[in-house]
């Protein structure tokens, strides 16, 4: 069995007060690779804190070969602040420029504002000793859950094939913040994954199931824990493979899914009802294509950051898109 050592890293704010980030390392075997896993960067993100705690009952009763470093919670002040940065006000949009957005200020700051603090004493004394650096994060519940990866180094883009995830965003350089964990660690020669569980504000129990699996096979990949690693099969790349948009006819109508996002639908399947709300009469919104939904319902950029705006209602004159499918031959 693997040694299990439970400690807590304590940042100074800039009041003098400390935060405490706790954190667990597995250790084991004579190989060397060290994997840094951590969630909860953005406060209502908190299915990976789940997975974590899943990885971690999983990893202590296997034979480890390599150090695996878990800190379930990065951001407590924002988890704590019940939003996704510190000190974000009530309806306050989701952004990258937020002085709390987190996973814009990497590597951190020594004499920085909280959050600033929190990523200098984390890259400075667990992810810098990492060679694969792997971050989990949750995108609403209307859309799939998908692996992030930076296309210009291949061993990132292994990883997040062995992720299993239906969908894989590959990014390009150009498109990337410089401030993103992801970023930082792949600039300093290490392998990045990022994870998008679905679902924000609440723990959606089988998404932790399905990243875990996904976590446990890409650990198995790379030969940390013992045992063959599942072979990635149906995979879509966002943005690159075929999808098609289905928009809402005109009308004013109540959106009632009857789909998840990830959720594989056949030709000419029903995904969604519209009700008119007048006359209560039906329209049945079907999926043109075989495929794999990548957003259904609420399809409007970070709806949930702000949930008093959204509402699955579609209004008289406006082009609604209810769903987008990802094709699959
Ligand atoms: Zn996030």
């Amino acid at each position: 069995m693997p040694s299990l050592e439970k400690n807590a890293l304590r940042v100074q704010m800039p009041d003098g007060s400390f935060v405490e980030i706790p954190y667990f390392k597995i250790k084991g075997g004579f190989y060397s690779p060290v994997v840094y896993i951590q969630a909860a960067q953005h406060g209502v993100e908190l299915t990976g804190v789940y997975t974590i705690k899943l990885l971690l009952d999983s990893i202590v009763s296997t034979d480890v070969n390599g150090t695996i470093i878990l800190v379930p919670v990065a951001n407590p002040l924002a988890v704590k602040w019940r939003r996704h940065f510190y000190k974000m006000e009530l309806g306050e949009p989701y952004s990258s420029y937020h002085p709390h957005q987190m996973n814009r200020l990497w590597p951190g700051k020594a004499d920085g504002n909280e959050t600033e603090r929190i990523v200098y004493d984390l890259y400075r004394n667990l992810v810098e000793q990492a060679d694969y650096v792997m971050d989990l994060h949750c995108y609403e519940q209307w859309i799939a859950p998908a692996a992030l990866v930076n296309g210009w180094d291949e061993v990132s883009v292994r990883l997040a094939e062995y992720s299993l995830l239906p969908f894989i965003d590959v990014y390009e350089k150009s498109n990337v913040h410089r401030g993103m964990l992801s970023y930082v660690a792949t600039e300093a020669g290490k392998h990045a994954l990022t994870i998008e569980h679905s679902g924000q504000r609440w723990v959606f129990p089988d998404q932790a199931k399905l990243v875990h699996k996904g976590l446990m096979n890409v650990l198995r990949y790379l030969a940390v824990i013992p045992g063959e690693p599942i072979k990635p099969k149906l995979q879509l790349k966002l943005r690159r493979d075929k999808h098609v948009d289905v928009y809402a006819p005109e009308g004013e109508w109540i959106i009632v899914t009857l789909k998840t996002a990830g959720e594989e639908v056949g030709e000419g399947e029903e995904i969604a009802k519209l009700l008119d709300m007048n006359s209560l009469k039906e329209e049945t919104i079907r999926s043109p294509v075989r495929g794999v939904i990548y957003w259904i319902g609420s399809t409007r950029s970070h709806i949930d950051t702000r949930p008093s705006e959204e509402v699955q209602v579609v209004l008289k004159g406006e082009k609604y898109r209810i769903a987008t499918i990802y094709a699959v031959e």
